[in-house]
């Protein structure tokens, strides 16, 4: 399956997904945003990730800032903070203007602690450079600014298939432009979007429920 351009979905989504569901449907399909502490600490993290947005020669390592990706397999579309394509001309890809062959690693900078969430987005990041340079990559980095170090990360079979079960829950929830239902959880004290989406709310009976027991009530 190909989807249209048109369709394709933010790769950068799919963190809010594996975050919540619902958050990811507020911000994605009912276009509600609202910044706390950590959505801005990431966004300067990437800010200074892309600064420069330009392409770099270090002896055998090229850094590129920036660089829009795709996936018409997936329908995603976004950019890699950083991808380095470093010299290995036995496994590597030929690049336009270059001598030699490179392997493709891209690097995702995040602003807090390591979470899965980050690894699935980074393994569709891999997804998308596959399809658009006809590579195959092993593995990819994930910088944290708060430890100032990089993580290796395998890109697993298992993250691959998550990532494709995401998308296409993705894609069929905006087709049916529904919003998933409120499940309270820690995380909820984390969201940004809690103020608008009130889990507490889901705690409280229903509208019905309180209604038949307030004419019980009157009946007694
Ligand atoms: S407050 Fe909780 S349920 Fe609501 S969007 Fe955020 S994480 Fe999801």
């Amino acid at each position: 399956m190909s989807y249209l351009e048109e369709d394709y979905l933010q790769l950068s989504g799919i963190q809010h997904f594996e975050f919540c569901r619902r958050q990811w449907a507020l911000i994605h399909i009912e276009q509600l945003w609202e910044e706390n502490y950590l959505t801005v600490s990431g966004d300067i993290m990437h800010e200074r990730a892309h600064d420069k947005n330009l392409t770099e020669k270090r002896k055998d390592l090229i850094i590129t800032r920036g660089m829009p990706i795709f996936s018409r397999e997936l329908g995603i579309s976004g950019e890699c903070d950083v991808v380095e394509f470093k010299r290995d001309d036995k496994n590597g890809i030929e690049l336009n203007g270059y001598e030699g062959k490179y392997n493709v690693i891209p690097v995702e900078y995040k602003h807090g602690e390591g979470i899965e969430a980050d690894r699935i987005q980074l393994t569709a990041q891999v997804i998308c450079l596959e399809e658009m340079l006809c590579c195959s990559i092993e593995y990819g980095y994930l910088y944290y600014g708060k430890t100032r170090h990089r993580e290796k990360i395998t890109i697993t079979q298992e993250y691959r298939k998550r990532v494709a079960d995401d998308v296409k829950e993705m894609h069929a929830y905006m087709e049916r432009q529904y919003t998933p239902k409120v499940k309270p959880k820690k995380s909820c004290q984390s969201c940004s979007l809690k103020d608008r989406c009130v889990p507490k709310l889901a705690k409280t009976d229903s509208v019905k429920k309180y209604i038949k027991e307030r004419i019980e009530e009157d009946d007694i």
